[in-house]
């Protein structure tokens, strides 16, 4: 078996890092609740109903955060433990045969065949599944996927973000609740933004603009529509 890229699709905290994950959760919390309270709010919904839907559509948001987590974790832990099966058995059943696999994999990197035969062996030698799982299935380190955990976290961090709004709802006039919700918002969009900029070695001005630029947008649509559906109902 030679799948090279099966394992290119790692869970979200893998692939970034926890603190841009966590950045990126709570970004998503805070923008779909606060879209969703200016949304209801246009429609000339009181407070009370304002609140109650801000509320709603946090618990939904991390319920739907902390499933999505836990099901893309818990199949990609599936598969590699799978991929190791197999392979411990194909090491067992035909080591000679493994052998030449992770060599002509060298080889096709651009390493000769005699040193790529020669490394196979002293790799195999070593530590024959932790090679073959490298380099023939690119999984880099063994399963330490833990699907409760990232579930968790996932919630965490978009409540983290949701409440930001939710807070500002609750200690705002009713007069000013959408302008206040929208300043909020982008204020704490810019400084996730800047924090995930800073995380990921990108460009903080770039990163904080493309972050309130989609955010202010997400607030006009769902403001539009609400003010759409406030009238006509
Ligand atoms: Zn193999």
């Amino acid at each position: 078996m030679s799948r090279l890229n099966a394992h290119s699709e790692t869970h979200l905290v893998a692939r970034i890092g926890w603190l841009r994950a966590a950045v990126l959760g709570a970004n998503d919390g805070l923008v779909s609740t606060a879209s969703l309270i200016v949304g209801v709010a246009a429609a000339n919904a009181g407070k009370p109903g304002i609140l109650v839907a801000g509320i709603a559509g946090l618990v939904a948001g991390a319920m739907s955060m902390a499933a999505g987590e836990y099901v893309s974790v818990s199949s990609q832990s599936d598969t590699e433990k799978a991929d190791l099966a197999r392979e411990t058995a194909e090491l067992a059943a035909d080591p000679v045969a493994e052998a030449r696999e992770l060599a002509g994999i060298y080889e096709t990197r651009g390493v000769d065949p005699a040193l790529a035969a020669e490394v196979a062996a002293q790799l195999m030698a070593h530590d024959a599944l932790g090679a073959h799982a490298r380099d023939e299935l690119g999984i880099s380190e063994f399963t330490t996927a833990r699907p409760i955990q990232a579930a968790i976290t996932s919630a965490m961090t978009f409540s983290a973000g949701a409440s930001l709004p939710l807070l500002v709802v609750i200690v705002s006039p009713a007069p000013f609740l959408v302008p206040l919700v929208a300043c909020g918002t982008l204020l704490g969009l810019g400084i996730l933004g800047a924090l995930g900029a800073r995380a990921g070695g990108a460009s903080v001005a770039r990163a904080t603009a493309r972050v309130l630029f989609w955010g202010a947008l997400a607030m006009a649509v769902t403001a539009g529509i609400g003010r759409l559906f406030g009238a006509a109902v």
